[in-house]
């Protein structure tokens, strides 16, 4: 656990939530700011910064868990999808620093999130993207 941590506090119980589900390596909450009714957290109860240093044991039930969140708000709120985002980095929109899976519910003709503007890229620029990603995997 992380000293100064607000996601360590709440996952391990030192500050309450409202909690939709726990076993030995997650808690889920709501969100205090939703972006739409029953927003959820996925926090694991270890600190890891992001997906970056996340362990690969714990990562490999995230989806799972996710999947298992969401498909138990389809039933329980009535919402008709729901959308996954996960926020890496200060650029990338992350706040909180320890690593945390957003489960949305999407609701037809609620609001639009999660958007962005297609760009453009063009042939050459592409080719340089892929080799300088795939040269440091
Ligand atoms: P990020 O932008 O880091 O991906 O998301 C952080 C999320 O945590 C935000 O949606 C914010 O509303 C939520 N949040 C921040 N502090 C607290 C808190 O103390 N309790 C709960 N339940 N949610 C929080
Ligand atoms: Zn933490």
């Amino acid at each position: 656990m992380k000293e100064d941590c607000i996601f360590c506090k709440i996952a391990n119980g030192l500050i309450p939530a409202r909690k939709l589900y726990e076993d030995d390596d997650f808690c889920v909450i709501l969100d205090l700011g939703p972006a739409t009714k029953g927003h959820a957290l996925i926090l694991p109860k270890e600190h890891y910064r992001d997906i970056c240093e996340l362990e690969e044991t714990v990562a490999a039930k995230v989806l799972p868990l996710a999947g298992k969140i969401g498909k138990a708000m389809k039933k329980g709120l009535g919402c008709h999808g729901f959308n996954l985002v996960q926020n890496n980095g200060e650029a990338a929109g992350q706040t909180v620093l320890h690593f945390h899976m957003h489960v949305i519910p999407r609701y037809e003709n609620g609001p639009r999130i999660v958007a962005w503007e297609p760009g453009t890229v063009s042939e050459k620029e592409a080719e340089k993207i892929v080799e300088a990603v795939r040269a440091e995997l």
